[in-house]
């Protein structure tokens, strides 16, 4: 198995760790934008070729794996498709899966070789410094097989993903986006907003000399990568602006309920979360 992964950053990189840790027995070659980056990715043994030419990688390839930002995917698409082979499996890492599976229905022929994927695992870091052969376990990975996705190519993909040591799942790409949006996206969009409001503050300074426990926990996410988080909210938006919209209503009851001092309001709402998110941690462990 020849396996090509275009964009060796976080999740590309880590993938490839994760599989040549588990003992994968084909090839790997990373098409990467610079020539140091394909050297040091060789040296550190994450893969065993690089190529600075994507027509010219997928040639040989049995599996191609797109893991570069959401927008940058179409592109990638267009250049690789007039010298990929008919037989070669084309899957991606992205946030966004209808997007992908519209550039990737409008620029290959055969398209039961795409089988589109999303690791629910990551990080604030990115790009190949990052990189974590451990990254993947136990995680959940999502695929989301369009109709025309032949089964044999998506076993083949579920196998390298069970080889990182993550938990399959299945789901049709729209229901993927609007999920996302509601326990990702949105989320991400959030903090960045908060962070991003505090430092317009006049006394920003002292906020950010004073950050503890709940501000450091919620802020997190805001570290995240600008291009990665702008490309998800340009090729998700229907999902994340009604997601946006039903939170927007549930805070404005929030606000009305403190500006007249409604305890009661405060408090059933603030139980409610508590519960649901104990929940949600019993059935994560
Ligand atoms: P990253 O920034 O660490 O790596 C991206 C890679 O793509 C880099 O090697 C970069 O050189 C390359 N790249 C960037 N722009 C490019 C362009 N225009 N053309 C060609 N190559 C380009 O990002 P990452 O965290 O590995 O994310 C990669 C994909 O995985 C994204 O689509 C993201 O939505 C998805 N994803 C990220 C996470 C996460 O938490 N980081 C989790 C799941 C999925």
């Amino acid at each position: 198995m020849h396996l090509v992964i275009v964009g060796l950053g976080l999740i590309g990189a880590s993938f490839a760790a994760a599989v040549k840790k588990a003992g994968f027995g084909g090839s790997i070659t990373a098409v990467v934008r610079s020539q140091s980056s394909g050297v040091t990715a060789v040296e550190r043994a994450l893969v065993d070729h690089y190529s600075l030419d994507i027509r010219d990688a997928v040639k040989t390839a049995d599996m191609v794996m797109l893991a570069v930002p959401m927008l940058a995917m179409r592109g990638q698409l267009t250049d690789m498709a007039p010298t990929l082979p008919t037989h070669t499996i084309v899957t991606d890492v992205g946030s966004v899966k209808s997007y992908f599976a519209e550039q990737a229905l409008a620029a290959l022929t055969h398209p039961e070789r795409i089988v589109p994927a999303h690791p629910i695992a990551g990080r604030e870091r990115s790009g190949m410094d990052a990189a974590d052969e451990t990254l993947f376990e136990k995680r959940r990975v999502i695929v989301t097989p369009l109709p025309e996705t032949a089964a044999a190519n998506l076993d083949a993909v579920s196998a390298l993903w069970a080889m990182t040591g993550a938990v399959l799942e299945t789901l049709d790409v729209e229901h993927h986006d609007r999920v996302l949006a509601h326990t990702s996206h949105v989320p991400h969009v959030l903090a960045f907003a908060l962070v991003d409001a505090l430092v317009k503050q006049p006394e920003a300074e002292e906020i950010f000399r004073y950050t503890a426990g709940g501000f450091r926990d919620f802020s997190r996410l805001a570290a995240s990568d600008p291009v990665m988080w702008s490309d998800i909210c340009r090729t998700n938006p229907e999902a994340i602006l009604k997601s946006l919209d039903q939170f927007d209503l549930h805070l404005q009851h929030i606000r009305s309920a403190i500006e007249i001092g409604d305890g009661d309001t405060l408090e059933r709402t603030f139980e409610r979360a508590r519960v649901a998110r104990s929940q949600y941690n019993d059935v994560q462990s």
